[in-house]
C-alpha cells in the first residue's frame, strides 16, 4: 500500500493519512486534487481528470466543505478539509451557494 502520492498540480509528496479525513482527497498545499472517485474514497472512477478548486460553502453546523471541479468530465464535489490543508488558501477561498451549485 502506497502512503503517500505526488501531487499532479504542484509536485509535491503528499500522504494519504491526514488529520480530520479517512480519505485524503486533494493535496494539502494547493488543494487540487484528481478525479479517482464515485464515491469518497472508493478509487472507482475512470476519469482521471484534474480537480481543481472552484470555493467552500459552509454547513448548517459552520463546518467548510471544498468544492472540487472535474476539469475533464466537468463533476462537482464537496470534500472535507483536513487537519493539514493550506489554512492561507482555504480563508481565501470565494463562499459559494450550496443550492445554486445543485449538489
Ligand atoms: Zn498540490
Ligand atoms: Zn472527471
Amino acid at each position: 500500500m502506497k502512503k503517500s502520492f505526488i501531487c499532479s498540480n504542484c509536485g509535491r509528496p503528499v500522504s494519504f493519512s491526514a488529520p480530520g479525513t479517512h480519505h485524503r482527497n486533494h493535496c494539502p498545499y494547493c488543494l487540487s486534487s484528481v478525479h479517482v472517485d464515485n464515491f469518497p474514497g472508493d478509487r472507482k472512477s475512470s476519469c482521471g481528470g484534474k480537480m481543481y478548486v472552484l470555493g467552500k460553502v459552509l454547513k448548517p453546523d459552520g463546518e467548510e466543505m471544498l468544492i472540487h471541479k472535474c476539469e475533464k468530465c466537468g463533476i462537482t464535489k464537496k470534500n472535507r478539509i483536513a487537519g493539514d490543508d493550506s489554512f492561507k488558501l482555504v480563508e481565501g477561498l470565494a463562499v459559494l451557494d450550496e443550492t445554486a451549485l445543485g449538489l
